[in-house]
């Protein structure tokens, strides 16, 4: 089934400017800040910014909003600029850092501060916070509000040469500590920080907040539509008040759309953040984690994130978005390019005892039903074979069709067999191996008889497999909304899922697999779609589980109907 997504919103905006001449092209702007690795969250931005740019022939810039030194590190920049390029977006010569604009910033808020619309402020920064008022109740003045032009200018060059401690005094707005946005009631837009910076090092002490430093840095770049997440809406009167008091050129439109939200998980920085350093995943590309470096590690495509993103749109309000939609888009991706292989997770030893000893063959079998032109390769074929446990049962319940004493099945690719005697270890009563015998006339998996079985199994030759392990994973979280459990006092590592990742062992998957590299994606028949673990090596190999087979689009297309 083939959706498309829908035009939204943005567009309409964009097109009508472009039509009435108010621009006569569409600059975007990427602003992630440096301080964790890019999740699915951030996707639904970057596949909005580029693909807008995309579309209407424009560009997007990638900008890191460095601005606090403390929590900022080299290495998300890079895993920044990995992950982007990965989704497949390029942002060409347009590569830009917030901290380019320090002097810039710096003279700006000299302008606002000459003009009297900024003053030092030397409230603590508690102080601060219950001068600030409530939602139902106004602020109160700073007594340092009035300070004069001369004073504010002193202190401020003070706080940039380093002569106070941080906390001490902070540069603010002059705006209405009466006004009913908070964020208009005399917002700081400088604070003092004694920390290196990763690209200025320890050329400043004060740094710009976010409010300040974005409004400015779009304006500086030329960005004609500035979209961001919901939560900015009250922040946009303060993102106009800046440039219009400066009196910049270039004032861009913030437009402000819905983050993500997925359930059984949880996207913030700050409790992923806890996450690997609590230990509870293995880093930050650990499979569970809806990181961009998780999902690729986990065997997502760039392809299958897009196509997510398109399909859950952009709108104005806030909704949680089901896992399963996720899952719906990498299997229709991987449906159409994962080779097919087969493996079993807990092999069951099956001899064969009417196929001669010492003897084998190979069988040709398909590498995708989906793709011809991937063609066919051989799979060994002999008298000591591997199936699923779980593909043998003793006493098989009504409509279990797979193989039981007595019963004939398919071998997928091979032969039809039938169980003659379970073999158990005397004193556990635990089924060692099962004796069978093959009919050498369904040869490929069909009988010339025109006899029918009901159950097809994968199997791997024992004498050709290759021993592997395997990692199957769940949710990351039990219940469907963690952060709204940890508001009402439930603590986030208990609504951790315990089972989110099951290893196994000893697992046994046909020769072909060896020419598999790190990354590489493919599809176990019956078990799911995998792909090859970064850290799999020819010696021990490690397939992750990307996704089961099972199909729920049923289910999501009535959840998006409904
Ligand atoms: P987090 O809360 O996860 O730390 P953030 O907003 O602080 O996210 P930034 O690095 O500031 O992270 O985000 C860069 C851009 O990505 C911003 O424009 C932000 O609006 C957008 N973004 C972040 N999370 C989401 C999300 N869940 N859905 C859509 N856009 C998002
Ligand atoms: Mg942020």
């Amino acid at each position: 089934m083939e959706i498309k997504g829908a035009s939204h919103f943005i567009q309409d905006i964009i097109e009508k400017d472009l039509e009435s001449g108010k621009h006569d092209t569409v600059i975007t702007r990427f602003p992630p800040e440096p301080n964790g690795y890019l999740h699915i969250g951030h996707a639904k931005s970057i596949c909005l910014n580029f693909g807008l740019a995309e579309k209407y022939g424009g560009r997007c810039h990638l900008r890191f909003d460095d601005t606090n030194p403390r929590k900022e590190d080299p290495e998300y920049v890079h895993s920044i600029m990995h992950d982007v390029e990965w989704l497949g977006f390029h942002w060409g010569d347009h590569l830009y850092y917030a901290s380019d604009y320090f002097g810039e910033f710096y003279r700006y808020s000299l302008q606002l501060i000459k003009q009297g619309q900024a003053y030092v402020c030397s409230l603590s920064p508690d102080e601060i916070r219950s001068y600030r008022g409530t939602l139902t109740e106004p602020g109160i003045n700073s007594p340092y509000r009035k300070r004069s032009v001369q004073e504010n200018l002193e202190l401020f060059q003070e706080m940039k040469k380093g002569s106070f401690k941080e906390g001490e005094y902070v540069l603010r707005a002059r705006i209405d500590m009466a006004s009913p946005n908070i964020n208009m009631r005399d917002p700081v837009i400088y604070r003092i920080i004694h920390a290196w910076h990763h690209r200025t090092r320890d050329a400043w002490c004060i740094y710009p907040t976010y409010d300040y430093a974005h409004c400015l840095s779009d304006s500086i770049e030329g960005i004609t539509h500035s979209l961001c997440s919901l939560e900015f809406q009250d922040h946009r009167p303060l993102y106009d008040w800046f440039l219009e008091q400066l009196g910049v050129s270039c004032h861009p439109q913030q437009i402000e759309f819905a983050r993500l939200n997925l359930n059984f998980t949880v996207m913030s920085k700050r409790k992923l953040t806890q996450l690997v350093q609590s230990g509870h995943v293995s880093g930050w590309d650990d499979p569970r984690m809806p990181t961009i470096s998780g999902l690729r590690r986990r065997g997502y495509t760039p392809e299958s994130i897009r196509r997510f993103c398109d399909l859950i749109g952009v709108a104005k309000s806030d909704n949680v978005v089901d896992m399963s939609m996720l899952e719906y888009c990498i299997r229709e991706d991987l449906n159409k390019r994962a080779p097919r292989y087969m493996g079993v997770i807990n092999p069951l030893k099956v001899v064969i005892t009417n196929y001669p000893q010492e003897s084998s063959e190979e069988l040709p079998a398909i590498n995708n039903p989906e793709d011809e032109a991937m063609g066919t390769r051989n799979v060994p074929f002999s008298r000591v074979i591997y199936i699923e446990a779980e593909d043998f049962r003793e006493d098989p319940p009504k409509k279990y069709f797979r193989l039981a004493p007595g019963r004939e099945v398919r071998l997928r690719y091979a032969y039809f067999i039938t169980c003659q005697e379970v073999v158990k270890d005397q004193e556990t009563g635990r089924i060692l191996e099962l004796r069978c015998t093959y009919d050498p006339a369904t040869r490929g998996g069909d009988s010339p008889d025109g006899r029918k079985v009901k159950g097809t199994l994968h199997w791997v030759s024992a004498g050709h497999a290759v021993r592997s392990g395997v990692r199957i994973y769940d949710r990351l979280f039990s219940r469907p909304n963690p952060i709204q459990d940890e508001k009402k006092g439930l603590a986030l590592n208990d609504t951790l899922n315990p089972a989110s990742l099951q290893e196994q062992q000893g697992c046994m998957m046909e020769p072909a697999v060896k020419g598999l590299k790190p990354g590489d994606i493919l599809q176990f028949e019956r078990l799911g779609y995998f792909c090859v673990d970064p850290e799999s090596t020819p010696a021990s190999p490690v397939f992750n589980r990307t996704v089961s087979l099972k199909d729920t689009w049923a289910k999501i297309e009535k959840k998006m109907q409904g």
